[in-house]
């Protein structure tokens, strides 16, 4: 009976905090979910139209180049144009994909909203950005040392699409009762649904978040738009840094800045700023 209550009022909880959205933010909601909508499929159903049960050695250029052959190339010449494209915009734009579109941290983030903020875990004490890298270098060198299909058994862009497939699917269903899969499965759920922000993943361990916030740092560092604090404005209030769901947002006595490095463009700093000082 109790917990029949708990489960409830948690419930409404959750949709009074979809309600309370502001405009923004529910436009930004709208975009992710026709992200996960517009690319999800593709991702999860391409890989078997070419003999794979998954995303890994289709789309995927790493694996590609591991194991190059003809009939994979249209697919991994997509996943190019697509990654391409996302750094093209990112460097004049932001990370728009990350922020606003992309089906994987997008789904992280929404599911994360399903857990009551009490019992999230919080990672913003750890420096993502030297966890970050040093992931990603890892995962650059991890073929040339013979553990090459570490980096890609943990990597989302995996997981998340065989969740989606695995109720239709027998090898993705399959996949989830493997030593593997259930480590993948774990992961997602410790960085990305049980995690404050949703986006532990993005921020710690996804190899094109990597490569996306170096673009995104160069292109601010040559003047391009991104969001940014005007501290003439600025009370040091934190309500912007709590709301971050990349922990980009530091403060030093009375300057308060973002970390171009690794802001996904989200705008969530601006919605709930109370002085407008982010612009
Ligand atoms: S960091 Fe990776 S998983 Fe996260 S939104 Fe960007 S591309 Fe998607
Ligand atoms: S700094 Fe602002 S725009 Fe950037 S990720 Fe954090 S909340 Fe989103
Ligand atoms: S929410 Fe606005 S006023 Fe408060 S610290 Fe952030 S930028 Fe400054």
């Amino acid at each position: 009976m109790i917990s029949l209550s708990i489960i409830k009022y948690e419930t409404m909880n959750i949709i009074n905090k979809f309600k309370n959205l502001g405009r923004a933010a529910k436009i930004r909601y709208a975009t992710i979910i026709l992200g996960i909508i517009l690319f999800l499929p593709p991702l999860s159903l391409l890989p078997q139209f070419f003999g794979e049960s998954r995303f890994c050695g289709t789309w995927c250029m790493r694996m590609y180049m591991n194991n190059p052959s003809s009939y994979m190339m249209f697919a991994t010449f997509m996943g190019m144009t697509l990654a391409a494209l996302v750094f093209a915009v990112t460097f004049f734009f932001g990370r728009l994909w990350c922020g606003r579109l992309c089906p994987i941290g997008g789904t992280s983030e929404i599911a994360s909203k399903l857990v009551p903020d009490k019992i999230k875990i919080d990672y913003s004490k750890i420096p993502a950005p030297a966890v970050r890298y040093g992931y990603f270098l890892v995962f650059l060198v991890a073929p040339a040392v013979g553990i090459g299909t570490l980096c890609c058994k943990l990597c989302n862009f995996s997981t998340v699409p065989q969740l989606f497939t695995a109720p239709f699917n027998a090898g993705s269903m399959a996949f989830f009762f493997t030593t593997t899969g259930m480590l993948s499965a774990s992961l997602f759920i410790l960085l990305g649904v049980w995690s404050k922000g949703g986006r532990g993943y993005c921020n710690f361990m996804c190899p094109v978040g990597a490569v996306a916030s170096l673009v995104n740092g160069l292109g601010a560092k040559l003047g391009f738009r991104r969001y940014m604090i005007e501290n003439a404005k600025c009370t040091g209030c934190g309500a912007c840094s709590s709301a971050c769901p990349v922990w980009a947002i530091s403060q030093d006595k009375d300057v308060v800045k973002i970390s171009q490095f690794s802001c996904i463009s989200c705008g969530k700093c601006k919605d709930v700023c109370p002085k407008g000082a982010v612009k």
